[in-house]
């Protein structure tokens, strides 16, 4: 008992979803004796759903996935394994007993919402006793608990989106993970170049267009029901990996994962498009604005966050509804290169 406790207070002090993961994965991988536990998110496009294997525990130690920095390897379609597409199918535990090496493996659905967001596997040498799975349903319910209180304190109340506050970390992290891969690659790794050519991670601000006319034409009830829709036409625009954040007012943050330039105004315009020919009841037509820049290692937030800020003034000021990238306006000379901090100019 005094060890399970134990676990849960080292749990329970992690506001950190990474650490709460890892912790609640070790814990269990301790009390039943697991040979290995692994977690897995679980994700949708379209129709087809995918495994993403974010936390593995086993004698070797522990490993998890930044998902900030993924490539997506770990990400496998839920058909490759039978029993973990049953568990997300019918959100139940699901035993599967591997005749070929003799494991058991067990899979724990992790419901929110009314949706099986991730599953939790434990491979044991045995079947599980009664007393093992409660103990590996009371961790989940724990884990669950536990991030619902995570998720509340980092949400927006209006549009359920990112808030301010959950944005520094964010970023901040994004940023660390960048740096500490540029040291760990080599200068002439394949993976550097690309980083270095297209870049990874880009962030643009959004800003309703004459905002304060829907407010002043039909009430701040109508101005907030134009936020929540405005949020939910994002959700739907933009992929999983994909960061979304109420910045405060009629401001939104998005922090994209892309490839290229071209993938970035593809999601953005998309998302443009889409709000400009939705029809918001009784307000009728909404358009938005959005700057962006690229997101670079070196980069410290209150710069990134500077670039796509002018980059969005530069869309206001040539007729609102379209986007503007930072770094084509300087390029083409049409905002100034600024002195860097330290003095260097801002090359590209
Ligand atoms: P622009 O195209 O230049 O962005 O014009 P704008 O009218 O949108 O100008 P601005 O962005 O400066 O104005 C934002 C307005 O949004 C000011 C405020 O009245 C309104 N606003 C800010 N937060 C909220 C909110 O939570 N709910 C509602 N209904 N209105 C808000
Ligand atoms: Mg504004
Ligand atoms: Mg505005």
């Amino acid at each position: 008992m005094i060890h399970v406790l134990k676990h849960v207070e080292s749990i329970t002090q992690h506001r950190d979803r990474t650490l709460l993961e890892l912790g609640v994965a070790s814990a269990l991988f301790e009390l039943v004796k697991a040979l290995e536990v692994n977690l897995y998110k679980v994700t949708e496009h379209g129709e087809d759903i995918f495994l993403t294997q974010v936390v593995h525990v086993g004698p070797e130690g522990v490993r998890y996935v930044q998902e900030e920095l993924s490539d997506g390897e770990e990400t496998i379609p839920v058909s490759q394994r039978p029993e973990m597409a049953a568990c997300v199918e019918q959100n139940q535990i699901v035993l599967r007993h591997l005749a070929a090496s003799g494991q058991y493996l067990h899979c724990f659905p992790i419901q929110a919402e009314r949706r099986t967001l991730g599953v939790l596997e434990v491979v044991c040498s045995t079947q599980l006793s009664e007393e093992n799975l409660g103990t590996a349903e009371g961790f989940l319910g724990l884990y669950r608990n536990y991030m619902s209180l995570l998720d509340y304190s980092e949400r927006d109340t209006l549009t359920g989106l990112l808030n301010r506050k959950t944005f520094d970390e964010n970023l901040g992290k994004i940023l660390t993970a960048l740096a500490v891969h540029r040291n760990s690659v080599g200068d002439d790794s394949p993976l550097r170049r690309r980083q270095q050519d297209d870049g990874t991670h880009w962030l643009a601000v959004l800003d309703v267009d004459h905002f304060k006319r829907i407010n002043d034409q039909f009430g701040h009830l109508y101005g907030d029901e134009v936020l929540l829709l405005l949020a939910r036409l994002m959700r739907d625009c933009f992929r999983h990996q994909d960061r979304l954040f109420r910045f405060g007012g009629e401001e939104f943050v998005i922090v994209l994962r892309a490839g290229t330039q071209g993938e970035v105004v593809h999601a953005l315009e998309r998302l443009r498009e889409t709000i400009e020919s939705y029809p918001f009841p009784q307000v009728g037509q909404v358009t938005v604005s959005m700057g962006y820049t690229h997101i670079r290692p070196q980069d410290t937030i209150p710069e990134i966050v500077g670039r796509a800020d002018e980059a969005l003034y530069f869309a206001k000021e040539n007729g609102r509804n379209q986007i503007a990238c930072h770094e084509t306006l300087q390029a083409d000379g049409r905002i100034a290169t600024r002195e860097q901090p330290n003095g260097s100019m801002e090359l590209f």
